[in-house]
């Protein structure tokens, strides 16, 4: 299966921002964007160089894209079905992406990041509606359960994962019982609490050319 592999913190320094790609390192002062905050490579620190609006657009996609962990082609699907459903397009695809289930497992403190996550779908850690199911692109619907197994839940990485998620405080779009590695996917997450630095307007912008 196709991943992204490019270096994580040179993700984040490419667009501008932190992405929290590399779990508990990102929250330290060790993160590449506390310390070097432009973009990589050796016209990284050049500045006054103006993006043209399809530039923005672009940077704008793939910082998204990045986010979630999705691939061009994979992105793409998403927006297809975001622009087939009812209501905002952008909308709509900020919310199936939170609906994944790599990034369901995230945001219920699975992994420490969203590969962690991830890698634990895919193999078999995970629990739908009691099910298993090791597709990390599965479309994970308000009301679902999902739990880790009882083998992955017993192991140091994942109850480590769980205690600092539940530090940090949970979304309100999901339930978690940290003790029992389960949770509720209670809805999908409206536009406002989702973080106001991301600009999918141009996304659909872009796509839309
Ligand atoms: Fe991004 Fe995390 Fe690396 Fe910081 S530590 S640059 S947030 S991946």
């Amino acid at each position: 299966m196709a991943r992204n592999l490019d270096p994580k913190c040179r993700q984040c320094r490419r667009e501008g921002e932190k992405l929290f790609l590399k779990g508990e390192k990102c929250f330290t002062d060790k993160c590449a964007i506390e310390r070097r905050a432009y973009a990589p490579g050796q016209h990284g620190q050049r500045s006054g160089q103006r993006m043209s609006g399809y530039g923005v657009q672009l940077r704008e996609k793939q910082k998204i894209r990045r986010l979630y962990g999705v691939l061009e082609r994979q992105f793409r699907k998403v927006y297809a079905e975001a622009d087939r459903r009812r209501g905002q397009t952008g909308e709509n695809l900020l919310q199936l992406l939170e609906g994944r289930l790599d990034a369901v497992a995230y945001r219920m403190g699975f992994g420490v990041s969203r590969a962690e996550s991830r890698q634990i779908v895919r193999h078999n850690g995970v629990l739908v509606n009691g099910q298993r199911v090791n597709i990390p692109s599965y479309n994970v619907r308000p009301g679902d359960v999902i739990e880790v197994t009882e083998a992955v839940r017993g192991t140091l990485r994942v109850k480590a994962a769980l205690e600092a998620a539940e530090s940090r405080g949970f979304p309100e779009w999901i339930e978690v019982d940290v003790k029992a590695g389960k949770g509720v996917f209670k809805a999908y997450p409206q536009r406002s609490e989702l973080p106001a630095t991301l600009n999918e307007g141009l996304v659909v912008e872009l796509y839309s050319r």
